[in-house]
């Protein structure tokens, strides 16, 4: 049997979200509930994918697929499509697995013609109806799947408007939009060269293959790309029967979400507009009205409204985010899905929906993106600082935060300035999907128009970015850049601040405050912490970031770096004495003045981690980063070390490689020269040793040795380490614990992690290098050409930031194997980047690693990445 490419709404169901997108698969799990809702077909995302597999063309056997399933349709709804009497008129809207709020577009009313439209105006006995519908799909037609931009037919729409002395276009007769039409299809055929097309079928086909086609549009990439949605998955097409919110004052259409998306309330919160077909509302064109005034208008549609609303929530155990239109008094829905949210109410409504018993802890667990947690951790506004500037005007609190920066008055702009290294607040009439680069760019969005289910709002909530809309007093005029409120002007060089969860906009740049963990956000992360047996560990370089974060839920330390330490004002000097020494007595002569410093950081260090882990890593980076690059410089630095500029000259060039990355760095410096070796492991002992009698502690190190690929290298440096460490132990007659283990950053050393395993206490897998190594790039020269990778679809994601699971998780998977073959017990942890990345950290925790290290910014991102890694793939019995 072939391949079924097109279903029924009544023929699918909520489980089919691959298959059918999300949109498609929930439209069928309505039908079953017998929810009001306009019948239709869903066209399945394997036949996207197979549009692209056959060289961007659809094929025929699809299309009779859809003509059989459209005759389906006719037979259901009694109405014949392009018919002479009783037309069939549908929409066509993409609907991919993950809802991409804007990013394809809808067409409404197709199967409308010349001849249509006049039976629709009969029929109907509303002429003015009939032509309105016609004018919005032949302008929404040319824009999706002719590319004519939808602005150009906004402008003879206005400059009617002007003819006809109207402000709305509510107000516009029926001749005016007869008239209309002639003048679009006028445009039309003047653009394309040729007639606007007549025949259903014809128009049908072509808008699908335009959804098709928009999956692959630059906007729709830059989406997926930040929200990790593989270009493989491909877009549904869901074809629909219309209904009419725009046949007069019994009709409207409208957004509604189960509880509050902004602060996770638990009441309905929904907006709608009388008169007008759904994408008004979500346009921003006018404002819309609170769903408590249809209770006033039309009670007992109210009222099926609340009981379906509150259906869909139950049925779901998830905020639902609902779209509906009302036709002549009759209610029909047209979407759920769960909603997007902010931070705050994804926190709230998880709490409470299991202390309503509506979901477990598990369920409330996965019910948030751990990504999005990143907005909690970020600072607020400081309140004594936010008192002293003036608010200068209101809008509505779209989405929680603070920002603070410099106006920009265009997307473009935006994105410019924020490369150049500005804040910038994006400020615009109202954002559309064009905007999506320079919303990201910016640290704030304020718009003029629309409410709070508005573009801007929605989709800065799905970014976690601030937002105010609809502040309507503020003018914008985009060619002067210029801003007004209250008669007073700002421009691009003037900063305003925006309280994403008030509304307020101030003058002038706000100071801003760290961020807690407490209220919903300490309940929901408490129970992550219960569930999960991954461990979470930071990395921390300072005092002040370990105490950072102890504060977000650190267990300890996974990687603590030397070096950093070494570029303070008042190292540098005894380091870069260091690098000079031509004799090994010479080095041991300035390694003897980095030791207090050295060993006062580890004390500090050991003190913020209150008695955790701290897994310090020796020495690492190639030698000459430490040394200047400039003449003036370099002669300063010679006269300061008594030495000729020559002298010093010889020292850097001795010290230049091809390849540094690749180069003298890591264990290979404590093998050239012992004694750094020596002086770290004095340092950390000393420290450990004094801060555990201090504090009455039992603090167990760990040393960790960079960059080894063959056991020798461990053997040769750890050697060392005991040698050392057991000699200052003994002569202080002290009781100390220490491990020694190494980094697993090689390939070799994943291949050969049997042997390695033997001489190590514990491994700790450097992805960042594992990842470098692996690929062959490194991470400071791959941007130039990975995003040509990006563009050509060779890769989805950045291999830095998301572990490459397929090729760099078997090295990882390799090494675990094979170190735990001999040495059962031995500790596995990860100190890359990655262990911050909520996929990475499933794959970790799938794997059997006993933590992973991030920065402390990161820390709860992780606990609940490892929480919810748990709940899909338990580990504990
Ligand atoms: P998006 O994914 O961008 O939200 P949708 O497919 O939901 O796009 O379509 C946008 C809007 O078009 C909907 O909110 C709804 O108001 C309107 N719409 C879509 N299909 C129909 C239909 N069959 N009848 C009436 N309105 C529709
Ligand atoms: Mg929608
Ligand atoms: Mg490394």
């Amino acid at each position: 049997m072939s391949k079924k490419y097109v279903y029924l709404f009544s023929e699918g169901d909520a489980t089919m979200k691959n298959l059918l997108g999300g949109k498609g698969a929930n439209l069928a799990e309505m039908t079953n509930l017998g929810i009001p809702i306009p019948m239709g077909f869903t066209v399945t995302t394997e036949a996207c994918n197979k549009y692209y597999d056959d060289n961007k063309t659809i094929t025929q056997d699809v299309i009779d697929e859809i003509h059989t399933t459209m005759n389906k349709l006719e037979e259901i709804s009694g109405k014949e499509f392009g018919g002479e009497k009783n037309p069939l008129l549908v929409s066509v809207r993409s609907g991919a697995r993950a809802s991409m709020p804007g990013m394809m577009d809808t067409i409404l009313n197709l199967g409308l013609n010349d001849k249509t439209v006049e039976v629709v105006a009969k029929e109907t006995g509303n002429e003015r109806f009939a032509y309105d519908s016609y004018r919005r799909f032949i302008m929404m037609f040319a824009d999706v799947v002719m590319e004519i931009a939808k602005q150009d037919f906004e402008e003879i729409l206005h400059e009617m408007k002007e003819e006809k002395g109207v402000e709305l276009d509510t107000q516009l007769t029926a001749e005016d939009l007869k008239e209309l039409v002639v003048k679009f299809k006028e445009f039309y055929k003047s653009r394309k060269g040729e007639d606007f097309p007549q025949d259903p079928r014809e128009q049908l086909i072509e808008s699908v293959t335009a959804v098709f086609r928009s999956w692959d549009n630059p906007r729709a990439n830059v989406y997926r790309r930040m929200n990790d949605i593989p270009s493989s998955w491909g877009t549904a097409v869901n074809v629909q029967e219309m209904v009419f919110g725009n046949k007069g004052d019994t009709s409207g259409s409208g957004v509604a979400f189960s509880r509050n998306p902004a602060t996770g309330e638990k009441k309905i919160f929904a907006e709608y507009l009388m008169n007008a077909q759904g994408e008004d509302v979500v346009a921003g064109i006018r404002t819309p009205s609170p769903i408590e005034e249809l209770d006033k208008q039309m009670p007992e549609t109210y009222r099926e409204f609340i009981d379906i609303v509150n259906t869909l929530e139950n049925h779901y155990h998830d905020m639902q985010d609902m779209e509906f239109t009302i036709e002549e008094g009759k209610l029909y829905f047209l979407q759920t899905r769960n909603g997007k949210r902010t931070a705050q109410a994804a926190l709230r409504i998880a709490v409470e929906m299991v202390e309503e018993g509506l979901v477990t802890k598990e369920q409330a667990i996965l019910m948030m993106d751990p990504k999005q947690l990143d907005t909690l951790l970020h600072p607020a506004f400081d309140t004594a600082e936010m008192a002293k500037h003036d608010v200068i005007a209101t809008g509505l609190p779209a989405s929680p935060g603070a920002a603070t920066g410099k106006i920009a008055f265009s997307a473009q702009e935006a994105k410019e300035r924020h490369e150049a290294g500005e804040n910038v607040i994006l400020v615009r009439q109202e954002t559309s999907p064009e905007d999506i680069e320079g919303m990201i760019a910016a640290e704030g969005i304020l718009t003029v128009r629309g409410g709070m289910t508005s573009h801007a709002a929605v989709v800065a909530r799905g970014m976690g970015a601030c937002c105010v809309a609809g502040a309507g007093s503020v003018k914008v005029d985009e060619k002067k850049k210029t801003m007004t409120v209250n008669g007073k002007v700002y421009s691009s060089d003037d900063y305003i601040s925006l309280d994403g969860s008030t509304g307020n906009v101030y003058a002038g740049k706000i100071e801003t405050v760290e961020p807690e963990i407490s209220g919903h956000f300490g309940t929901f992360m408490g129970w992550a912490d219960e569930i999960r047996s991954l461990k979470v560990r930071t990395n921390a370089d300072t005092p002040h970031d370990a105490a950072q974060a102890v504060k977000f839920g650190a267990e300890g330390i996974g990687l603590t770096r030397t070096e950093h330490m070494f570029f303070a004002e008042d190292r540098i000097f005894p380091m870069r004495q260091m690098i000079v020494a031509r004799t090994e007595e010479a080095r041991r002569t300035a390694l003897e003045k980095l030791l207090p410093m050295q060993k006062s950081d580890f004390k500090g260090i050991y003190e913020a981690m209150e008695g955790h882990a701290v897994t310090i890593r020796f020495l690492d980076p190639p030698l000459h980063e430490f040394l200047p690059t400039q003449a003036k410089e370099i002669e300063e630095l010679a006269t300061e070390l008594k030495i000729s500029v020559d002298e010093l000259n010889g020292v850097i060039t001795d010290l230049h490689e091809f390849n540094p990355m690749m180069g003298h760095r890591g264990c290979r410096l404590a093998i050239s020269y012992p004694e750094i070796a020596e002086m770290q492991t004095r340092a950390v002992i000393e420290a450990a040793i004094e801060v555990n009698e201090e504090m009455g502690w039992s603090i167990v190190p760990e040393i960790m040795i960079p960059l080894v690929g063959e056991v020798n290298e461990l053997k040769f440096v750890k050697s060392i380490v005991k040698k050392t460490a057991d000699a200052i132990i003994a002569e202080r007659g002290a009781k100390l614990t220490y491990l020694v283990g190494t980094m697993i950053e090689i390939p070799r050393a994943c291949v050969t992690a049997d042997e390695i395993a033997k001489e190590a206490d514990f491994f700790s897998f450097g992805t960042n290098d594992l990842t470098q190594m692996s690929f062959g790039f490194s991470r400071d020269d791959a941007g130039t050409f990975l995003k040509h990778y990006y563009e050509k679809k060779i890769y989805d994601f950045d291999p830095f930031a998301k572990l490459d699971q397929t090729g760099v998780g078997q090295f990882v998977q390799i090494a675990v194997e094979k170190g735990r073959s001999v040495k059962e017990t031995l500790k596995l942890g990860v100190c890359g980047e990655h262990g911050g990345d909520p996929s990475s950290v499933n794959f970790f925790h799938d794997n059997g690693l006993d933590y992973v290290s991030c920065s402390p910014y990161r820390v709860p991102v992780a606990r609940l990445a490892a929480a919810q890694a748990e709940v899909r793939n338990p580990r504990k019995k």
